[in-house]
């Protein structure tokens, strides 16, 4: 798609343009024709002949020049009328204000799907409807209803949200804060996420992305496209999830755990873009990425003429991914050197309350030498004597020589105003507590190490059998797969299966039990039956025949299951020594592809929800970054004499469960729950595969 002539059109036609200046036809022509545009713009209305002094049409068809943009703001009805004669007027770009689309229901997404046929027909890129328009820095283009235009700056921000457009840029102007574009989706017709990542990957003047989303049409893409533009260009998103608990399958244990944060949290580990959790924290991000270079690893350093504020912003750190620099003895000597006896050398680094802006010069040049440190906090608070504007105008300077990221945090109100404004206008982000300064710095390293992650190659061959295992069920009508079946799968791939028979009758049980060897455990097979144990149709660790035996009437009259298909039955399986239960689990979203987890069993998931997940490929290394993940992966590592679990064997269990997920998209559904892990190998004993 050629977005060239949306962010850059030497002619603008505008659908609806009005006299009125209550009106949105008239705030958008004011905007293009007042905010530096210097290309032409074409009011089109059919009552006007003059509006802002420009000459009006009454359709697009009577402008005789070439027109590169429409901007349309006209009741939704007439939309594709309007569209339709921009396609034979032959502009191929169109920014559709007007709302009553898609998001009023019924009526209106066959509204939507009108405009799209048409737009399809002639090749028209359409953005919206029901957006805010766009804005470009670059050449004066306000092509939107926006209040402002935008500062010139190296920030492209796409939002799937109007408003949060307007509140973006208003907060920003107070901030001094610059953008390349400025962009609303509204709702997605043609234009989406995809595209606007391909355009602002060639834009010169954009150097970092920033998202609002809300949903994300074809993840899949969305994840190939950032992970490859991250490598320049750092990618911030912010995704307001709509809640998936209306989806939520009760038909498998990690269908009901998966949601749609946890699909966007992976999906942001796979491409290595940032992902941040409220507005706020976009916002200051922002502010710290417009200015600062990003750091070369976590450790920070931080200056305070404060012990209190000090102390807080180093309890903060103790809980993020950043920690304290420690010093090179060199930096120590000079700091104790040049600071006064009651000063503290050690990180934090603490001035005293009555210093003046000598003492920070001197700590910033020491400390900004010593390669340890990786990135500055520097805090301060207003006493009587401190010079809060000198120390700003310190900062300023040093910001423009340093390569290394800087935040300020000068606390207070009133006494520190003017400071602030002067840092602003600088790139100097200065937030008001250091809680943010810190979040923001573990934000800015998180951006840097997401730029060397690398999707994996899948690497897996499809087994045919498993194919026509699949298709068999499938014909069947099978919502699950019969157990054997599945179990036959997962041998074809190379998982370890506890062995088992399946039997009919308490003889065939018995005689299997004595091949397989004392103690067994019955288990129920049958596609009426989801949670065996629930239904009372799982009996663990029988010793001998006469148990059995037991066991199987129990199952039986406990799951009133009374006639059995060729390939349900009552499992005989072999008691598994003890180990350690872990579940493995994949759900595949339609866009992101599969959706792989796992957790420690029993209460680990059950009650702590302490599971990981990832989206397909995995490789053995991503797969042991899973496990790190885990609250509970000490007790999978050893940990005081605890025996240590065989990780290895498991990880490469999720680079098979990956293989196998991609291999088979009929499969939307696996469960693997128990697998039991030993100190060497794993044996599994339970599992479920959802196909339909
Ligand atoms: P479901 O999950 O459908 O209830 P499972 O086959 O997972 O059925 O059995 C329930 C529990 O019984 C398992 O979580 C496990 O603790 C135990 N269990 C099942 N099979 C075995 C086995 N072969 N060896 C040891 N314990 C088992
Ligand atoms: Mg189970």
């Amino acid at each position: 798609m050629d977005l060239k002539n949306l962010f850059y059109p030497k002619s603008i036609a505008v659908i609806g343009a009005s006299k009125d200046p209550a009106k949105l036809g008239n705030v958008i022509l004011k905007n293009i024709i007042s905010c530096g545009y210097k290309g032409k713009a074409y009011p089109v209305n059919l009552q006007e002949k003059k509006i802002l002094g420009l000459k009006c049409y009454k359709n697009v068809l009577d402008i005789d020049p070439k027109i590169d943009l429409a901007v349309i703001v006209i009741p939704s009805k007439f939309v594709p009328k309007v569209i339709e004669e921009c396609g034979r007027k032959e502009i191929k770009n169109v920014i559709v204000i007007s709302a009553g689309f898609g998001e009023i229901g019924e009526k209106g997404l066959e509204l939507s799907k009108e405009v799209e046929k048409i737009a399809d027909k002639y090749s028209i890129n359409i953005l919206g409807p029901n957006c805010l328009g766009i804005l470009n820095s670059d050449n004066g283009l306000n092509c939107s209803f926006a209040q402002d235009m935008i500062n010139k700056g190296n920030i492209a921000f796409v939002s799937q949200s109007g408003a949060i457009c307007t509140a973006m840029l208003d907060w920003a102007k107070n901030k001094n804060l610059g953008f390349s574009k400025f962009v609303s989706l509204g709702n997605k017709l043609e234009i989406n996420e995809n595209d606007l990542l391909e355009y602002l990957d060639k834009d010169k003047q954009t150097q970092i992305i920033l998202f609002y989303l809300e949903d994300i049409k074809q993840g899949e893409k969305f994840v190939r496209l950032a992970n490859k533009i991250i490598k320049n260009k750092p990618i911030v998103l912010l995704k307001a999830g709509k809640s998936s608990e209306a989806q939520k399958a009760i038909s498998s244990h990690t269908g009901s755990l998966a949601s749609s944060d946890k699909l966007i949290e992976a999906a942001a580990k796979k491409s290595g873009i940032t992902r941040v959790s409220s507005l706020e924290e976009l916002f200051l991000l922002s502010l710290c990425l417009a200015g600062q270079p990003l750091p070369l690893a976590n450790k920070i350093v931080i200056i305070t003429n404060a012990g209190g504020p000090g102390v807080i912003t180093t309890d903060h750190v103790s809980q993020s991914g950043l920690s304290l620099s420690k010093f090179q003895n060199k930096t120590v000597d000079l700091l104790k050197k040049e600071l006064p006896a009651e000063a503290n050398t050690k990180n934090p680094i603490d001035l005293v309350g009555d210093a003046l802006e000598d003492r920070y010069k001197k700590a910033l040049e020491i400390c900004l030498k010593d390669k340890n440190v990786d990135s500055l906090i520097i805090l301060l608070t207003p006493q009587k004597i401190t010079p809060v504007e000198k120390i700003a105008q310190l900062l300023v300077n040093f910001n423009k020589k340093s390569k290394k990221p800087l935040i300020s945090v000068f606390m207070g109100g009133k006494r520190v105003s003017r400071a602030k404004k002067n840092l602003n206008k600088n790139l100097v982000p200065d937030f008001n507590y250091p809680e943010q300064a810190v979040d923001v710095l573990e934000k800015m390293w998180q951006i840097g190490k997401g730029q060397k992650v690398v999707i994996p190659r899948a690497e897996y061959k499809t087994s045919p059998k498993a194919e026509e295992i699949i298709k068999e069920a499938k014909d069947n009508n099978y919502k699950f797969l019969p157990f054997k079946k599945a179990e036959d799968i997962l041998k074809l791939y190379g998982f370890k299966v506890a062995r088992s028979g399946l039997v009919k009758n308490k003889r065939q049980a018995v005689k299997i039990a004595s091949e397989l060897g004392y103690p067994v455990v019955l288990k129920i097979a049958s596609q009426k039956i989801v949670h065996k144990s629930d239904a009372g149709g799982v009996e663990v660790n029988l010793k001998n025949s006469q148990e059995v035996k037991e066991a199987y009437d129990k199952i039986l009259k406990k799951t009133k299951v009374k006639s059995w298909r060729d390939d349900e039955g009552i499992l005989v399986q072999p008691m598994s020594k003890a180990g350690q239960e872990i579940i493995l689990g994949m759900k595949r979203d339609e866009n992101f592809g599969p959706l792989i987890m796992v957790g420690l069993g029993g209460i680990f998931v059950e009650v702590l929800g302490d599971v990981s997940w990832r989206l397909a490929p995995l490789n053995k290394k991503l797969a042991k970054e899973m496990l790190k993940e885990l609250k509970a992966f000490s007790l999978l590592a050893g940990v005081r004499g605890r025996k240590k679990f065989d990780i290895e064997s498991l990880a490469q269990t999720i680079v098979l469960l990956s293989n196998l997920s991609l291999a088979h998209p009929e499969i939307k559904e696996l469960d693997i729950n128990p697998l039991f892990l030993f100190k060497k190998s794993y044996k599994i004993v339970d599992l479920r595969f959802k196909i339909a």
